[in-house]
């Protein structure tokens, strides 16, 4: 019996405590700017935890995309590659600069950027004689993507690849750290991430010369002078020494922060896998998901149930789930951007957008809130499909 009726979130800050010893520093050495000491060893620590040489800590997620593009020259009439089943934060800054997005399809075993599609994207590119100035590929709800192809083919055509891991902070391929694969890679820590500041975001890159770059371009670009003169466009983009205090207490707790989304998944997955017609979101071989999002495909024949019918049942219990991300090339925002599908016969993200769900993943959630969840589930599938039996 559900009586407790609480919502349930999709995805709620974990603190872990020691999150205000750090910000009580800040207060008591009166560090409150968007410089300090927490945010040179945030930087530190982090670049350490995904094994690159330097880290940039900003503002968002977004505003370390738009540096990368910045540091790549991204400019009016130029295009960018990126992935097309994730959040608009991923391609947005491609238009902040005025250049066009190209939308690169899915693969149906990690859900992220096909290597077929993107391949053809980039033969076409090179015939045209316009390549792209970057390729964006986004590491979906925690799973890498195919790192290996996507980059032996970026190399092939000598473009650089951007990470996007606002979701996959604690994820590894073939042992190495997602994010940490491109020439630059981002992260998040936006409140429902694995792990937050509240707002944030990082920069990394083995290249530390452009990270010092980065760090002049999100402080205004100031050109060296005993006055205030600038000579390039620039943004404030910086993080607050009081939130990277933040992000070290989190930092210290990502691991057990992994091992929690990980035991919700095996938990979702243990309870509902039996089911007709649920398919949850694969773990490619050789690589390792933080499980930031349990998320799962649902084929509406088979299971009787549509994922519509499954999302309102949930918010009639107060429980928060999400479809999986609209594909960026059906967003009207995007309209007339060109669509690379995964082969001519099949768009893999918009599948995964029809038939996609995502369940309520945070570690914080307690085991009563996570039975709502899969009483809820099992309730509505075996109500519905013994009605249309
Ligand atoms: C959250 C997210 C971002 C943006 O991060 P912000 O910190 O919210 O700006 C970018 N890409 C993906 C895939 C995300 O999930």
């Amino acid at each position: 019996m559900v009586t407790n009726k609480s919502k349930v979130y999709l995805s709620s800050p974990h603190m872990s405590g020691h999150e205000m010893k750090y910000i009580q520093e800040a207060f008591d050495t009166n560090w409150i700017a968007p410089l300090g000491p927490h945010v040179d060893a945030f930087e530190r620590e982090f670049a350490a935890c995904v094994g690159v040489h330097g880290a940039a800590a900003v503002s968002s997620g977004t505003a370390a995309i738009h540096l990368a593009l910045r540091l790549l020259h991204v400019k009016e009439g130029d295009t960018v590659f990126c992935s097309s089943l994730t959040f608009v934060a991923s391609a947005n800054p491609i238009v902040y600069l005025g250049a066009e997005p190209v939308f690169i399809d899915s693969e149906p075993e990690t859900w992220n950027m096909s290597p077929q599609a993107l391949e053809r994207a980039l033969q076409d590119a090179a015939r045209a004689g316009r390549l792209p100035k970057a390729v964006i590929v986004v590491n979906l709800y925690g799973q890498s993507a195919k790192m290996d192809e996507l980059a032996a083919l970026c190399e092939a055509y000598r473009v650089p690849m951007i990470e996007d891991a606002a979701e996959s902070l604690g994820s590894s391929y073939k042992g190495k750290a997602s994010g940490s694969f491109g020439r630059y890679g981002i992260y998040s820590f936006n409140g429902n991430k694995i792990i937050t500041t509240s707002g944030g975001g990082m920069l990394v890159s083995n290249d530390q010369e452009s990270l010092h770059r980065a760090r002049f371009l999100a402080t205004q670009a100031r050109d060296q002078a005993p006055h205030y003169q600038h000579s390039q466009l620039g943004y404030n983009y910086r993080m607050s020494n009081v939130l990277a205090g933040i992000g070290r207490a989190q930092l210290e707790v990502l691991e057990d922060r992994v091992r929690g989304r990980r035991a919700v998944f095996d938990r979702y997955y243990e309870e509902l896998s039996y089911l007709p017609g649920i398919q949850f979101m694969p773990e490619l071989n050789g690589t390792f998901s933080n499980r930031w999002l349990t998320a799962l495909t649902l084929d509406e024949r088979e299971a009787g149930v549509t994922v519509s019918q499954v999302l309102a049942s949930l918010a009639d219990e107060n429980i928060e789930a999400r479809p999986v991300w609209k594909p960026l090339h059906q967003q009207p925002l995007f309209d007339g951007a060109a669509y690379y599908p995964h082969s001519e016969q099949e768009s893999v993200s918009d599948r995964l957008f029809r038939t996609g769900l995502c369940l309520p993943s945070g570690t914080n959630m307690s085991e009563e809130e996570q039975t709502r969840v899969i009483e809820c589930i099992v309730n509505v599938m075996i109500r519905k499909s013994s009605i249309s039996a």
